[in-house]
């Protein structure tokens, strides 16, 4: 549908049911579409497959951890940015989201009151070129 593609289309790759929600309701709250995948797997297949402005990804996830699912879309032609969203408190699993191919990374607990500002800081300037 020709509204639909004119929305930002965000991969959310996150097992928890919990922060699936809360992230899915701030960003159509906003307008945004969003996809979400369960685990990393599911994940790469839809970022793959898709087209996609912005991948969310979980750090901890089940099976391949967050790092091994950047490692992989960033062995792939999807040049798609990807942000991790980590809980990790120690900086080194930061720097460790940015060597394994990530952009950036937003921390949790998502605040919902800048949830939504922090995804767009990733989006690419051609995009909101594209917004009317
Ligand atoms: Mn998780």
């Amino acid at each position: 549908m020709r509204t639909n593609a004119l929305k930002t289309n965000v991969l959310l790759i996150e097992d928890n049911e919990q922060n699936r929600y809360l992230v899915t309701f701030l960003l159509e709250n906003q307008g945004y579409r969003v996809t979400a995948a369960v685990d990393g797997p599911t994940g790469i297949a839809a970022a793959t497959t898709q087209h996609f402005d912005l991948i969310l990804l979980d750090i901890q996830l089940p099976v391949m951890d967050g790092y091994a699912v950047a490692r992989a879309l960033r062995a792939t032609p999807c040049k798609t940015p990807i942000v991790a969203v980590t809980s990790y408190a120690m900086t080194g699993d930061r720097e460790n989201a940015l060597a394994a191919g990530c952009n950036g990374y937003i921390e949790k607990p998502i605040n919902p009151a800048t949830f939504v500002a922090e995804v767009s800081r990733f989006l690419r300037p051609a995009h909101e070129e594209q917004q009317p």
